[in-house]
């Protein structure tokens, strides 16, 4: 990993301004607590993550935030023609891109499901300019997966065209908490992630989508603003969505 790791929790020192150690000898007594690195963030903790379950006492808090969605297009295929351990290192390869990515700018990788990772971004370390961040990550994502793909794919003798990444994001209130009751996932629903996830549908691979609501956010950061209508699943009218 080549991201600059945090000495203390970003998140509680943002937040309430108490230095949280996360590596070396002093985060050994808190780490006896069960207060360590966040798997979804390792520059924030477990208490950062369900922050609001501690401090507010809610299950689930409303937030402003950008969702993003990335999937390794061509994945389905390759997996019934590839072995099982080529297919572990593609996967690995790609969540691998897509922590750094996110974690560089303070996002939180909520899930990876199957061939794609869902993040969050201005929870728990907030910004104001968390929808240019979500555009920076993607970037990112796209860069690092097209540098690396040739290799793979050179060695698994399939085209680079066949791996690459769509990304989707959209901006905009959502709930973020403890969903289910005997399985309790700690993540965030709402419209705005499955608009999120529509968009990323869209997307071709190397493409990233983003709705208005992030264009209007991160404009300055669009070379190319015009947007193009999308007959999304779930959506009776199209709705527009700008390349990045
Ligand atoms: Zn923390």
């Amino acid at each position: 990993m080549t991201m600059q790791q945090a000495k203390i929790c970003k998140g509680c020192w943002q937040q309430m301004h108490v230095p949280v150690p996360l590596h070396g000898v002093l985060s050994v007594p808190f780490r006896a607590v069960g207060i360590r690195p966040s798997k979804m963030n390792p520059n924030t903790c477990t208490i950062c993550e369900s922050m609001f379950t501690t401090v507010m006492r809610a299950r689930k808090v409303t937030i402003d935030a950008t969702v993003m969605f990335a999937d390794l297009r061509g994945y389905t295929s390759l997996s019934q023609a590839l072995p099982a351990d080529a297919i572990s290192r593609l996967l690995d390869t790609f969540y691998d891109d897509c922590a750094d990515a996110i974690w560089e700018q303070d996002g939180l990788l909520n899930k990876t499901i199957g061939d794609a990772v869902m993040a969050v971004f201005n929870f728990p370390i907030k910004w104001p300019d968390h929808a240019r961040r979500a555009v920076l990550a993607a970037r990112e994502i796209q860069r690092r997966w097209t540098e690396g793909r040739n290799a793979l794919a050179q060695e698994f003798g399939v085209g680079t065209a066949e791996l690459g990444v769509g990304i989707g994001i959209h901006s905009g209130e959502l709930s973020f908490g403890e969903f289910g009751r005997s399985h309790r996932d700690l993540t965030a629903i709402g419209t705005v992630v499955n608009t999120a996830s529509r968009a990323q549908t869209a997307a071709s691979p190397g493409e990233i989508l983003v709705t208005e609501a992030v264009h209007q956010r991160a404009g300055s950061d669009f070379p190319d603003s015009t947007p193009k209508p999308y007959q999304l699943k779930g959506f009776e009218t199209p709705i527009a969505l700008y390349a990045a």
